[in-house]
This record gives C-alpha cells, sequence and structure tokens, in this order.
C-alpha cells in the first residue's frame, strides 16, 4: 500500500495507472474508521482494479462550534486497518494542500442542501461539495463510493456528479451497523458505555416505525411521533433535530408514508449529534 501526501503526486500515479490500463476506485473519508468505512473499501475493490482511499478532516464542513477540533485522528491505526483491507493507495493530504493560501472557489448544490442536514448546519454541504470535487478532481477515479448512513450527503454528491459531468460511476453503499443496531460512525466513540448502550435509542425508534408502517400507517406526523416517543423508552434524554419522510431517489418531502420512502433522522444523544435512516 503507498501513501501519498502531495495532489501533485497523487494526481501523478493516477496518470501512471491510467496509462497502464487500470480502473480506479475511491473512497473518501475522514479517518477515525470503522466497518462501515472498510465495508466501502471491499465495494471498492470489486468495483474497479485499484483501490484508493482518501482520509481527509475537511475543515470546512463543520460549523462554529463543532468537532472539527476534537475530531477522532488516528492515522496509524487507519493506515493499518486499510493496509489489512487491500486498500492499493491512501491519499492523505495536508489543509494546506487542499486549501492553498487565498483559497476562494467553492462547490455548491443549490436546493436539496437547504433543508434536513443543511437547515441544521448551515454550510456544512458547501464543504462537503467542495472537498470532494477537489477529491475527484485530483485522483479522477472511475468509480466513487458512498455510505447511505449520510443519505443525504450522498444523494447531494450524486447531483454534484451528474451536474457537473464528473466521469465516475457513483455508488451508494448500505448503512453497517454494530449488533444491537446503532450505525457504525466515527462520532460513536465520543460515548461512555452507558450512554453508548442508549445511542440505541434511534435504530429502536425507526424499526418500529417501518413495523408500524407495515401495519397500515401511513401518517407522516403519526411516524414522527412514534419514532420519537420509541426513542425516548431507551433514551429519555434524546433531543431530535428532525424526522423527515422523502423520496429516496428524488429527496422530495413526502405528504404520505409509502413502500421505498427514506425516514430519515437527526438527533443528539447525550450531547452527540447522530443520523441515521431506514427505508420503508
Ligand atoms: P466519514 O469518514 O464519516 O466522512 O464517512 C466516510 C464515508 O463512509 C461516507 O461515505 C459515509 O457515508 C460512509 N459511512 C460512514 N459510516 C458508515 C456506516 N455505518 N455504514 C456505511 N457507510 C458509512
Amino acid at each position: 500500500m503507498r501513501t501519498i501526501r502531495s495532489p501533485k503526486k497523487m494526481s501523478q500515479a493516477v496518470r501512471e495507472l491510467v496509462a497502464a490500463g487500470k480502473t480506479l476506485a475511491l473512497v473518501p473519508t475522514m479517518g477515525a474508521l470503522h466497518e462501515g468505512h472498510l465495508a466501502l473499501v471491499d465495494r471498492a475493490r470489486k468495483s474497479a482494479d485499484v483501490t484508493l482511499a482518501s482520509i481527509f478532516v475537511n475543515p470546512t464542513q463543520f460549523g462554529p462550534g463543532e468537532d472539527y477540533l476534537n475530531y477522532p485522528r488516528d492515522n496509524r491505526r487507519d493506515l493499518a486497518l486499510l493496509r489489512e483491507r487491500g486498500v492499493d493507495i491512501v491519499f492523505l493530504p495536508q489543509v494546506k494542500d487542499i486549501y492553498p493560501e487565498g483559497f476562494e472557489t467553492y462547490v455548491s448544490v443549490e436546493k436539496m442542501t437547504q433543508t434536513l442536514e443543511g437547515a441544521s448546519r448551515p454550510g456544512h454541504f458547501r464543504g462537503v461539495t467542495t472537498v470532494v470535487a477537489k477529491l475527484l478532481n485530483i485522483t479522477r477515479p472511475d468509480v466513487v463510493i458512498f455510505g447511505q448512513k449520510d443519505y443525504q450527503q450522498a444523494l447531494t454528491l450524486r447531483r454534484m456528479c451528474l451536474d457537473l459531468a464528473y466521469p465516475v460511476k457513483f455508488i451508494i453503499a448500505p448503512t453497517v451497523r454494530e449488533r444491537d443496531g446503532l450505525a457504525m460512525s466515527s462520532r460513536n466513540q465520543y460515548f461512555s458505555p452507558e450512554q453508548r448502550a442508549e445511542a440505541v435509542c434511534l435504530i429502536i425508534g425507526l424499526r418500529a416505525a417501518r413495523k408500524a408502517f407495515k401495519a397500515g400507517e401511513t401518517s407522516v406526523r403519526a411516524i414522527g411521533e412514534l419514532i420519537r416517543s420509541e426513542a425516548k423508552t431507551v433514551c429519555p434524554t434524546v433531543k431530535f433535530e428532525y424526522v423527515a419522510v422523502t423520496d429516496f431517489e428524488t429527496f422530495a418531502p413526502l405528504k404520505a408514508l409509502k413502500k421505498g420512502a427514506m425516514i430519515s433522522l437527526a438527533a443528539r444523544v447525550h450531547g452527540v449529534r447522530l443520523i441515521d435512516n431506514l427505508r420503508l
């Protein structure tokens, strides 16, 4: 496994691989890797000749007061995991290489970033689309893979790739969960064991919603209330930011539940902001 830090060297390595007729798959990450990230790596290995992963904690996608400085970082551990999983090249740029002095060019997807995560975290998606556009420009992959866990992010980036004609196959891979159902997340590290046990409240709420839908419930409001009350039985202090029902493909808000619809939510569990979703 090669580790490359400079964007120029990364682009050079890509040119050589392309000249040798190789196809490339990219998995962008912010490190603090877990099985969710590694499942994307597995998918990448099946999708192209060469597997590339990037690790970059992107400052522009964190708002003021968010956890940019405290975000878990452990490159040694991450590199060992990626090597073990068969990654060929890790791109590990520094902030000054991605955002050179005087940086002032951003990429924004306009409409679909206004709601849910975009409304809760102003500027977040502009940071995400900008860094991913840049990673795609540097690595020019044939395939890029994101997780459904960050569903609005995945749809936003897919929109960007379409709109800006990135010649890349865009894959959205399923959410990997812990044994009890909690969606794997780098932020789960922030919990004490007692808090961690209660973090399962979100998927418990979502699964109750799916059960109610199967039993005939179609009201968006009722399902939102059910999710909140079920979650509170496990974690009485959970604070929801939103529960939303959207069309899975178009992200349009739905007035009634239907098969294939997406339920997304964000909540603070013991002060840690988590998101999760479930498709009906
Ligand atoms: P992050 O390092 O949190 O920016 O995530 C990097 C990529 O991993 C994104 O495409 C995420 O959607 C994806 N990801 C994070 N957690 C999971 C998970 N539990 N299952 C599947 N993909 C995930």
